[in-house]
């Protein structure tokens, strides 16, 4: 059953990704290449070695925990998001200058602070988009590191794969894409003071909401580089991707609404997930993206939620099979059995798959049009069903999507060309579950948005759309 879905999601993905290609006015943005060309063009852009070489010296500043040194040049967290920032400089001359390196902070106060708080401070590179620059799309990882006593910033806290793993993902991410141009802006976040309470993640969804980024998609990297579960079991073949089901903004006029009408799977994350995991079947060489239908893995947390509480839509990824031994542990051997966060713990050819499917994904999102707005959907006490949508700027034409209520992907699909509404016949508006997705000149799909406030990737509409070229 899960097969039959997946292939059939996929199918109608494969169809849209290509539908404005034929006919196509000449590409004019991005590298002039369709999804087709471009995305297997990034794949092969990712280096395990520079991953390697990127985490090297991330686990030689000895402990990134946050409240570690700030001041000295090889040991700590300052001299590590100086070392990032560096970095990002660098692949941005590389790139004639594309990225704008950024280090927003803020003093934030909690419990796992001293009494008097700590400055939190974020890295972040801007590439910012031609046509869209206010539509951002955002890969994070933390760069901040612990041991057993969340308090310790002294002991030595390689964090290799919580969350270095991340972190080069993010790096080399921006290397692969900063040469590129894209529709909308790509951020590239390394987070710190994650392990002390989602601090970065707080300040990043600060910045944003001060700057009016139409954040579209959060794609959070964390613990992305260990391929042997705690069980002993190795898988190399996905990564999880987890998505809420509905929003953590939600008004309770609209989570009524949602009750009564549906859209409990539908919310912006999901159908982001659903996207990532349509393109990893496609693009992903036979890397697979496992979608979990949580915010995160149960109980736990991760730098996304501040950003899905600012209304923004985002997912975590996160390894296949976690090993609990390397988190959050004091570097030690106990009764022939080691522990701690080191770098023999990552697996460098699975992170480059985990990589690969992170910039295909901003690229494929970035050179896409945004989400078409305000969807809905007419047909009560009719045969037919009519799906509507405002104009997506950008857009040449629409796909508008349908699946059984209780199917976990989209399993049927229908071009609208350009206009901005499309009538079903004979598909009864009770008995499936309806989205629509943008379409640029080139072919970059947009997710599938899913009618109402459920589903929208914004909470308000966007600007008016240029006229059709
Ligand atoms: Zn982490």
């Amino acid at each position: 059953m899960r097969l039959r879905v997946w292939t059939a999601a996929a199918a109608a993905a494969a169809v849209a990704l290509g539908a404005g290609q034929a006919g196509a006015a000449a590409p004019s943005r991005d590298a002039g290449l369709g999804p087709d060309r471009l995305l297997p063009a990034i794949r092969q852009a990712v280096s395990p070695d520079r991953l390697r070489e990127t985490l090297t010296r991330l686990v030689g500043f000895g402990t990134r925990h946050t409240l570690s040194d700030t001041t000295s040049e090889t040991r700590g967290i300052g001299a590590a998001r100086r070392w990032t920032a560096a970095r990002f400089a660098d692949v941005s001359k590389a790139c004639g200058g594309s990225l704008a390196v950024e280090t927003p902070q803020a003093r934030f106060t909690g419990e796992r602070l001293p009494p008097d708080g700590a400055l939190i401070q974020d890295v972040l590179a801007v590439q910012r988009g031609t046509s869209d620059p206010d539509r951002v799309i955002v890969l994070s990882a933390h760069i901040d590191s612990r041991v057993s006593d969340v308090m310790n910033a002294a002991a030595d806290a390689p964090g290799a794969d919580d969350d270095g793993s991340g972190v080069a993902a993010v790096l080399e991410a921006a290397r692969v894409l900063c040469g590129r141009r894209f529709a909308a802006t790509i951020v590239y976040a390394v987070l710190s003071g994650e392990e002390q309470g989602l601090f970065g993640g707080r300040l990043l969804a600060e910045t944003a909401k001060a700057r009016g980024w139409r954040v579209e998609a959060v794609l959070n990297n964390d613990i992305v580089g260990n391929v042997q579960s705690q069980a002993g079991v190795i898988e190399r073949g996905y990564v999880r991707v987890f998505s809420e089901g509905t929003k953590a903004v939600e008004t309770p006029t609209e989570a009524n609404r949602r009750r009564y009408n549906g859209g409990e799977v539908d919310s912006p994350s999901r159908n982001l997930a659903r996207y990532i995991a349509a393109l990893a079947d496609r693009y992903g060489a036979g890397f697979r993206a496992r979608l979990i239908y949580r915010t995160d893995r149960f109980g736990r947390g991760g730098d996304q939620t501040p950003m899905l509480e600012a209304g923004f839509p985002g997912v975590r990824l996160t390894e296949a099979g976690e090993n609990y031994d390397r988190q959050h542990q004091d570097l030690r051997t106990e009764h022939g059995r080691a522990y701690g966060d080191v770098l023999s713990g990552v697996d460098f050819a699975y992170l480059a798959q985990v990589t690969r499917l992170n910039a295909m994904t901003a690229a494929a999102l970035a050179a896409a049009p945004p989400p078409p707005a305000q969807v809905k959907i007419e047909g009560q006490v009719s045969s037919d069903t009519t799906v509507s949508w405002t104009p997506s700027p950008g857009a040449a034409s629409y796909r508008v999507y349908w699946r059984d209520t209780t199917e976990p992907f989209w399993s049927h699909s229908r071009d609208a060309g350009a206009a901005t509404a499309l009538r079903l016949p004979g598909v009864v508006i009770d008995d499936w579950f309806f989205g629509v997705a943008a379409v640029s000149a080139d072919g970059f799909e947009s997710p599938v948005e899913f009618p109402g406030p459920a589903g929208a990737f914004f909470a308000s509409p966007p600007p008016a759309a240029p006229a059709a070229r």
